[in-house]
């Protein structure tokens, strides 16, 4: 018995030393709301951490309903990250099921944010004003994008006339820009380092190791928005999502079928015939409409104006054709260099 008990016990010891080894490799869950997110933070995690996606690919995340399953994974994650903005407006209620002892890291602080414009919905006056809006601010340096209730009263108004605007004014689809990536890599380094310090430097050499592939990137798409001359770099989309592309690469966004950055908006018919008169008057050669959105409207300005439609921009999520960040801003660019050139 004693002798058994020698040999045991070190085996034991040795047992419960590699568990703790693998607890630590694999043990932490980080929760990302959107496969793009997930995807930045797989770089900068370089498969320390588990890192998972909570929207499957080719979802909209503005129309998203998340299921018990989905509250059962938040409630478990040691970090949930978010790009903020109430972008990811299915959380309020989701994080109120769950608890408020689920970690949450705002990934999108630090970046310079643009305001949805106001395109013209408006009529012909409006038509040939197409002023690149200003910044409103940094993110989390004086500026706050988050629901402010005080303001609730007033926002249902304006929505009432409008369509529907709860969004506020901040643009939240900052990853279309991907320089906007590095700041991202870099506040999830952060997150990461706080939640896991033995790793700290990795994360924070990851995120640089991945700023330098968005770097790269960055100079490929340039070279491909080149092949579209100045003057026919002009876009029109379901929903508003390119705002951060076209101040960075020099398109115009001469109108969005749907207003107010979200794709659950409604038209009148009236804003639809301005759409119209608008894709004619331009003689804007495509409209382009997200895979995740429904394209009904978009085939319908298309087919009234005389313009192609191309359904096949990603605007919230990776899918089977583009299942990372870098390829989805590949195939994006080169679906818009290719209707427009
Ligand atoms: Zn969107």
């Amino acid at each position: 018995m004693k002798t058994l008990r020698r040999i045991l016990l070190p085996l034991v010891g040795t047992l419960m030393l590699s568990a703790s080894l693998v607890m630590s490799q694999t043990e932490i869950t980080v929760i990302a709301t959107t496969s793009i997110l997930a995807d930045v933070a797989q770089n900068v995690s370089g498969g320390l951490l588990n890192v998972e996606s909570l929207l499957p690919f080719d979802a909209d995340t503005h129309a998203y309903e998340p299921s018990v399953d989905d509250a059962a994974r938040v409630a478990e994650a040691d970090l949930l990250l978010v790009v903020g903005m109430d972008y990811e407006h299915f959380l309020g209620g989701l994080l109120e099921t769950v608890g408020e002892d689920v970690p949450v890291a705002m990934i999108s602080n630090g970046i310079e944010i643009l305001p949805y414009g106001e395109h013209d919905h408006e009529g012909e006056e409006a038509e040939h004003e197409h002023e690149q809006a200003e910044p409103l601010g940094v993110l989390g340096d004086g500026l706050t994008c988050e629901d402010d209730h005080e303001h609730e009263a007033e926002a249902t108004a304006e929505a009432e006339h409008e369509g529907e605007h709860d969004h506020g004014t901040c643009d939240p689809h900052v990853w279309m820009n991907p320089l906007n990536m590095m700041m991202w890599a870099s506040n999830i380094a952060e997150a990461f380092a706080a939640l896991d310090p033995a790793h700290a430097d990795t994360y924070r050499d990851n995120a640089l190791d991945y700023a330098a592939q968005i770097e790269a990137l960055n100079l490929e798409l340039s070279q491909m928005v080149a092949e579209i001359p100045e003057e026919q770099r002009v876009l029109i989309t379901n929903h508003e999502f390119m705002a951060y592309f076209a101040a960075h690469y020099g398109f115009e966004i001469a109108a969005t079928v749907l207003p107010g950055g979200t794709t659950g908006a409604e038209i009148n018919p009236q804003e639809l015939a301005d759409v119209i008169a608008l894709v004619q008057a331009e003689g804007v050669p495509a409209i382009f409409a997200e895979v995740s959105a429904n394209p009904e409207l978009a085939q319908l300005i298309a087919s009234e104006s005389g313009a192609a439609v191309v359904s096949t921009l990603y605007s919230e999520s990776l899918s089977a054709s583009a299942p990372t960040y870098l390829d989805f801003m590949r195939l994006n660019t080169r679906t818009i260099v290719d209707a427009l050139r």
